[in-house]
């Protein structure tokens, strides 16, 4: 029997064109399967936010690539096709193009007699297009006039004559299908046998690959995968190759999440089948080639003790936590590799470690920043953090004494972590709102992120102990770095810890809702890889799903800070942090704080948001120049300040860098940077009046910027922008200029919690059997979140969420 997938070409509520098609689901039932379906979810077609790979989208893509024919039901608005079904062609024919070649029948229903008549018409002209390229049926067009007064109770036509012609065009269909079934059979492809050796885009730059093309087969793809990121694009060289020989096809759905690695892999492979004389479009029309994990499944149920929301570095660490205390853990993830943001996360946590820190030297400026800070009027800090702030002055002015007319150490302490965070974090937005952090939360997070460190190290993280760092707007030298791989050091360190010690973890599972009784949470509901249900019960359930720096449309609903933010603003996050955890939580009853601040991100790729391209170096060796060639901002300061100076001069700025700070960059090797200064993302020149040429800038005026910065260094005194750290001049060739944009980067507001990671409802009383970690979380950062304080919170309330969970609900003893 043949599939067909019909779409009701509207999202009203009441729809004729939806009983039209529900009639002949039903009258047609003996000679096809009609799955309907519905434009209710679609997102208004954005080539500024590209949604081809969401859920929705995908859903539709799917289901019309594996069904044998397509029967669209249009009303019609203003002689034309509705916006809603526009949306969806539009989408289906961006990226995706599973429409191409399928062959089509065209409906119709409407209050008045014409009908919908023009908008069929309409429909036709959009369906010929070429980006769309279906095979709408000739003729044999059914259009149902006075639709109101057409369908009976039980919702069936009501003339016999009607259901006659309906009959009649959908026995033609039947054939119209067959038809282009032939045409659509693809000729037999033949290749010059051969390894190929080719190069394809991905996410980074490019990417080296080798392809083995028998006579009739593609036997083998190899690929080089050190460009991309390790942790993020995993998945897709694991899948996309297998796809494509297990299908000997390229249409093969990308992978969430690593579209652009996936793409690069799929061009790859049609660069080569090229080169041996074969059209890859022929390739690209052939079925086939699935990337899902799993096959349909039925309903399953799980049940556990503790169910833990979200695979990145809060969600494995609390699953890690939960297995240490003796119980079960099981961890859904919604993508189908695990570590969300946490895998691209530069790598530094902060953690007050002056035993450490102690054994470095201080750096120019530090000294300066210590005691402009014990100079600060005690009326002007908040009552809860007072006394702190006292003590806090005694250590630094003991400090300062001790190393009088030396340059001294590097100098810390909890409290000046403590005090840092909360100064950092205290903001007014648009309205006159204030926000500083929670005070309890603050201490939790700044007494514990140590014993978090050490935690890690103990499960096989290991951090970098030559060098202290400190990310852009940490403002403080605090961050321990794991070596290699940046963020992704931990999730290689967690995922194995998890699974080797009896956890679960479930990927491409998206979780849906929490479910409840008797005033407790019992569980929840997600949907698997083959949209199966999946039930899980549990004693408890943590909220590990990140933030929502990807959903646009949520932050500016929330926002109170920012005087505007674009519906095209690039974000460096995952495209998974889209809120649902405060969704899920909200859903319950649980509470929200300081929703109204998110963080740009200053230093971002402007085309894509990425954080890690071009030089990223320690904040002491940025310099900032604008448009004109000229510094701008204290390059050491917050990234909010760093955000709204960039806004006022124009979004776009460059990052200046020499051989010697090019040396200090934690993102890349020669070979990226020879990639990307090919591709014009990074520039490079021998002379600074050079690479002001190449940036569009006055060679005097970026040669005299310099000038005055190396001065600047040399006196550790900023007259201009009182930069208060410096480490080295920009002097030695050749010179580097980074462009940079800010972009979404973390939201510090999010569900309520409280120190031991309960999630709260309105009422300030603990939801019971709920607790939430990392960025779907709030109260900590306030307004601003300080560079590494975020992976010393996710790894910390983590830790917290799973002992809070088993003491509370799986009744053993906790350390
Ligand atoms: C580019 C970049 C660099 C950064 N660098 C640093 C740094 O150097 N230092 C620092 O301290 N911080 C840094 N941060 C911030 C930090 O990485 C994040 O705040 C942190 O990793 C968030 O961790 P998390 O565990 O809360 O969420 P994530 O690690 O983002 O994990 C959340 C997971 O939940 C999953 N999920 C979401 N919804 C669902 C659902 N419905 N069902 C199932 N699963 C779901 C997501 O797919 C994801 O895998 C950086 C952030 C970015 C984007």
């Amino acid at each position: 029997m043949k599939k067909l997938v019909g779409i009701v070409g509207t999202n009203a509520r009441h729809s004729y064109n939806r009983q039209l098609l529900t009639f002949m689901q039903r009258h047609f039932q003996d000679q096809a399967e009609i799955e309907i379906l519905e434009l209710t979810d679609v997102p208004l077609f954005n080539e500024s936010t590209d949604g081809s790979d969401s859920p929705v989208i995908q859903n539709f893509n799917q289901k019309i690539t594996a069904a044998d024919g397509v029967i669209i039901a249009t009303p019609e608005h203003n002689h034309s096709l509705p916006s809603a079904l526009k949306s969806i062609l539009e989408w289906l024919s961006f990226k995706l193009h599973p429409l191409d070649g399928k062959p089509v029948m065209i409906v119709g229903a409407s209050y008045s007699v014409q009908g919908s008549s023009r908008a069929q018409l309409h429909l036709r002209q959009v369906l010929d297009a070429p980006g769309v390229n279906a095979s709408v049926m000739p003729g044999s067009e059914f259009l149902l006039g006075r639709a109101q007064a057409a369908f009976d109770e039980q919702g069936n036509l009501k003339v016999s004559g009607t259901v006659d012609f309906l009959d009649s065009c959908f026995a033609k269909f039947l054939k119209f299908v067959d038809v282009i079934g032939e045409l659509n059979v693809p000729d037999a492809i033949s290749y010059q046998p051969g390894t190929y050796a080719v190069h394809a885009t991905g996410h980074n730059g490019e990417i080296p690959m080798s392809v083995t093309l028998s006579k009739d087969r593609i036997e083998n793809i190899q690929i080089d995968t050190s460009t991309e990121t390790a942790g993020i694009s995993d998945v897709a060289f694991e899948r996309i190759p297998k796809a494509i020989i297990d299908g000997q096809t390229l249409a093969v759905d990308a992978i969430s999440g690593a579209s652009m690695t996936s793409h690069g892999v799929i061009d790859g492979v049609a660069t080569a089948v090229k080169e041996a004389g074969a059209n890859p479009d022929d390739l690209k029309k052939r079925r086939g080639g699935t990337t899902a994990a799993q096959p349909e499944a039925p309903v399953q149920t799980l049940d556990t003790d503790v169910v833990i929301v979200g695979a990145g570095g809060a969600g494995l660490t609390a699953a890690a936590k939960v297995l240490q205390s003796g119980q079960r853990a099981l961890v859904l993830e919604k993508f189908p590799s695990v570590g969300g943001n946490t895998v691209r996360a530069g790598g530094p946590m902060n953690a007050a470690d002056p035993d450490w820190q102690n054994q470095f030297a201080a750096i120019p400026g530090e000294k300066h920043t210590l005691k402009a800070l014990a100079e600060l009027d005690p009326q002007t800090i908040d009552p809860e953090y007072r006394a702190d702030f006292e003590t806090l002055r005694g250590q630094i002015n003991d400090y300062l004494n001790q190393t009088t007319g030396q340059p001294g150490y590097l100098f810390d302490s909890k409290l000046l972590h403590r005090i840092q965070t909360y100064l950092g974090g205290k903001r007014t937005d648009l309205n006159g709102h204030k926000i500083y952090g929670q005070y309890d939360l603050v201490k939790e997070l700044t007494d514990h992120a140590l014993d978090s460190v050490k935690w890690l190290e103990s499960i096989g993280v290991q951090f970098d102990q030559s060098q202290v760092t400190m990310p852009v707007g940490a403002i403080w030298r605090r961050g321990h770095k794991p070596m290699g791989d940046l963020g992704f050091a931990y999730i290689k360190a967690l995922q194995p810890y998890v699974e080797s010690h009896g956890g679960t973890i479930m990927t491409e599972t998206a979780v849906q809702r929490l479910t409840t009784a008797d005033g407790r949470i019992t569980g929840l509901i997600a949907e698997g890889p083959a949209h199966q249900r999946i039930e899980v019960t549990a004693k408890a359930v943590i909220l590990a799903s990140g933030g929502f720096a990807a959903n646009v449309k949520m932050l500016q609903k929330y926002n109170t800070y920012w005087t505007a933010i674009d519906d095209d603003i690039q974000t460096t996050n995952s495209p998974a942090m889209t809120g649902d955890g405060i969704e899920l939580g909200t859903r319950v009853g649980a509470d929200l704080v300081g929703m109204g601040f998110s963080q740009m991100m200053p230093v971002s790729d402007p085309d894509t948001g990425e954080l890690f391209t071009g030089l990223q170096v320690p904040p002491q060796n940025y310099v900032m120049v604008n448009q004109q060639g000229k510094r701008f901002v204290n390059e050491y300061g917050s990234r909010d300040e760093l955000t709204q100076a960039a806004i006022d001069n124009g979004s776009l700025f460059y990052l200046i860098a020499d051989d010697e700070i090019k040396k200090t960059a934690y993102n890349t090797s020669q070979e990226k940077i020879d990639q990307q200064v090919a591709a014009g993302t990074l520039f490079r020149a021998n002379t600074l009046a050079d690479l002001a040429k190449q940036i569009k800038v006055d060679p005097a005026v970026l040669t005299a910027t310099i000038k005055a910065y190396n001065s600047y260094v040399d006196a550790g005194e900023d007259p201009e922008f009182h930069k208060n750290a410096f480490d080295l001049k920009v002097q030695v060739a050749p010179f580097y200029a980074t462009p940079r944009k800010p972009a979404t980067h973390h939201t510090m507001g999010g569900l309520k919690i409280d120190t031991g990671a309960h999630v709260l409802n309105a009422g300030g009383q603990v939801i019971n059997g709920l607790y939430a970690a990392g960025e779907v979380a709030g109260g900590i950062h306030a307004g601003n979140r300080l560079g590494g304080n975020s992976l010393a919170d996710i790894f910390t309330f983590g830790r917290i969420a799973a002992a809070s969970a088993v003491a509370d609900e799986c009744a053993v003893e906790t350390e």
